[in-house]
């Protein structure tokens, strides 16, 4: 190439011209040879364009369009190694540059190569004088590992890497867009908001491999069962949402999630092993007003947490009243954050016995919010908020301390023959509570320690058990160090697994009362209630039976050989002045009759 830029001449002494033309030609031709090296062996692209052809190219440029040589390439016009979609803007960008006017501003277009190969490209251009002619010298920088690496880099942005599903980023503007053409389309944008039930129990039990198996499945279950324009993204761990178009008739949506629901609850195999989930599903529908697709998702959140409370593996849709539930639970949190502060909340004890003998040998605290404008709240109405909220463990911290405190009262006032267990309830989440073990030490063994007379007990759930089950084996072997009893409740809504009892310190089991209602009645409960008892007496653990309310259940539980009992029958939860009057009134055993009732005030 030879590049012949107007070199100005200036206006000095014409003497001198003849030795200032020499210089010049030397600098000139210095000047082109290091410019026809830079030429052929840069790997900027160079391409020049006269009358619409490409009159000149670099090897570069023969290399990156993919032809044999230069001649080949050279001849063609301009317009064909342009992507057709680029053309019209690229034309429009470059005009008719004069010799010294530059495209300084790159344009990113794509070139066409000779295989038909697509490039993107970064475009340059300068008008030169070339051989007496003005002419367009392209430079052109490659960029396809800039695009590349910019949309490999958007798509982790916007996508899961787990399940390759778009993540929420993404998801919230599938249903920007969704909204924006409810009008025109007459469609309602639907979300479907679902968690998996129990999964974090098959995460910890199976270990998080299988357990990101198990994800992997339902992300494809859940794409299979809807059309290729509805949208499926992970938020986070097993919170999987879906977004479709649905028609204005309500029952689309619901033959919708019933789908949704019965792909995720297909079963999925983990190394040759069936597992197979239910998901709590909240919907909701997209109305006129609504513009934000945050507060779509908030409305199938509540929903969802209603369907959870509902008994999970359903849906619900969200309507007006859901919005009032999510209000007043929002609510409940709140005020019971200061519950606490402003003494609110009570303990109550209600008694255990013996059976058959009716012996009062423990008692469980069960807690009770005093609300001032709600009045006396049993602990359904806001245990579950608490657990949501992550508040159960400043609250089950605070029931802990109070019955501790309670238990040391106690301790000193009961006569020395008289043991008694004292039972709290601990949440999974305090369980998991790094500082748990520590609290229960300072809070209830006093200095210089010595054998008690009120023992603690502490009441967990089988699925609290079973998740993380080295960390919860460490944590309730400390608690027996400290001679503290482990209690299993509500057995038999959960795993029901005995045989895994054996790896902790337990000793002894609760029977749920949803059990203990047809011990009497129904065969069923009957041969459940009998059988729990037989295995539990095999693994040298005491049973006791919650909810018993009628003698007949009793006199049954007497019979199956159960240790110890707990209901109304025998006693109501009582607040501590009145349980304290109970265990101090007498001087021996303390026995409540089966018919005795409830001691007043209770609840
Ligand atoms: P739970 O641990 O199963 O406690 C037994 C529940 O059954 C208590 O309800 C008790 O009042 C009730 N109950 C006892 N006998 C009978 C009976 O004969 N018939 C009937 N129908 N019910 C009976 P409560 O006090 O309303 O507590 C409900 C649940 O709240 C408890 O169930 C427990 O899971 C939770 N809870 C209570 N206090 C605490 C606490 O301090 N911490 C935690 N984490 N949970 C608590
Ligand atoms: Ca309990
Ligand atoms: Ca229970």
């Amino acid at each position: 190439m030879e590049e012949d830029k107007d070199v100005g001449a200036d206006a000095a002494d014409p003497a001198d011209l003849p030795a200032r033309l020499a210089a010049t030609e030397e600098a000139l031709r210095l000047a082109r040879s290091r410019n026809l090296r830079t030429f052929l062996l840069t790997r900027t692209v160079i391409i020049i364009v006269a009358d619409g052809r490409l009159v000149e190219v670099n090897p570069a440029a023969v290399a990156l369009l993919g032809y044999p040589d230069a001649e080949t390439l050279v001849g063609t016009p301009f317009e064909e190694i342009l992507h057709p979609e680029d053309r019209a803007r690229t034309l429009a960008w470059l005009g008719h540059p004069g010799p010294e006017d530059d495209r300084s501003e790159p344009l990113e277009i794509r070139l066409v190569g000779l295989d038909g190969r697509l490039v993107d490209i970064e475009l340059l251009a300068l008008g030169i004088r070339h051989q007496g002619e003005v002419v367009i010298q392209l430079l052109v920088y490659d960029i396809t590992e800039r695009k590349h690496a910019v949309e490999s880099l958007t798509y982790q942005a916007l996508h899961d890497a787990l399940t390759g599903l778009p993540n929420r980023l993404l998801f919230l503007d599938r249903v920007r867009q969704a909204l924006a053409r409810m009008g025109r389309a007459g469609t309602r944008a639907a979300v479907f908001l679902c968690d998996l039930d129990r999964f974090e129990v098959v995460n910890d039990s199976l270990g998080h491999r299988a357990g990101d198996e198990l994800l992997v499945h339902a992300a494809a279950r859940l794409r299979n069962a809807l059309r290729p324009s509805d949208t499926v993204a992970r938020f986070a761990g097993d919170v999987f949402v879906m977004l479709c178009e649905v028609s204005p008739e309500p029952g689309d949506t619901v033959v919708v999630a019933r789908r949704l629901l019965a792909a995720i609850s297909q079963p999925a195999f983990v190394d040759d092993q069936p597992f197979s989930f239910t998901a709590s599903m909240g919907v909701a529908v997209a109305t006129g007003r609504l513009t934000d697709p945050e507060d779509l998702i908030r409305d199938a959140a509540a929903a969802m947490t209603q369907a959870k409370n509902r008994g999970r593996g359903r849906f619900e849709l969200f309507d007006e009243s859901t919005r009032a539930k999510a209000i007043g639970r929002m609510q409940i949190e709140t005020a019971l954050r200061q519950a606490m502060d402003l003494d609110e909340l009570r303990v109550y004890y209600q008694p255990i016995l013996t059976c058959p003998g009716g012996e009062l040998v423990g008692m469980e605290a069960l807690v009770r919010w005093q609300h001032p404008q709600h009045g006396f709240l049993l602990p359904g109405s806001f245990i579950p908020v608490a657990e949501d909220s992550g508040l159960i463990v400043a609250l089950g911290n605070w029931v802990l301390e109070e019955t501790c405190r309670q238990a040391n009262d106690w301790e000193i006032l009961l006569p020395e023959d008289r043991p008694i267990y004292l039972s709290v309830n601990l949440s999974a989440h305090q369980l998991h509570d790094p500082g748990l073990v520590e609290r229960v030490r300072d809070t209830l063994i006093p200095p210089g320690g010595g054998p008690r007379k009120v023992v603690l007990s502490l009441e967990v759930t089988e699925t609290t058990l079973v998740r993380d089950t080295e960390q919860t084996v460490e944590v309730l072997e400390r608690l027996d160090d400290l001679g503290i009893r482990i209690g299993i409740d509500d057995f038999g809504t959960g795993y029901s697994s005995l045989s895994y009892l054996k790896r902790f310190p337990v000793t002894s089991i609760k029977i749920d009362q949803s059990f203990i209602v047809g011990v009497d009645t129904d065969p069923d409960d009957r041969a459940i209630v009998n059988a729990v008892i037989q295995l539990a007496h095999n693994l040298g653990l005491l049973v006791v039976a919650e909810g018993v309310e009628r003698p007949e259940q009793f006199a049954a539980l007497h019979q199956m050989g159960c240790d110890l009992v707990q209901g109304f029958l025998f006693g109501r939860p009582l607040p501590a002045e009145a349980m304290t009057a109970l265990l101090t009134g007498t001087s021996g055993p303390i026995t409540l009759a089966p018919d005795a009732g409830a001691p007043a005030p209770s609840a």
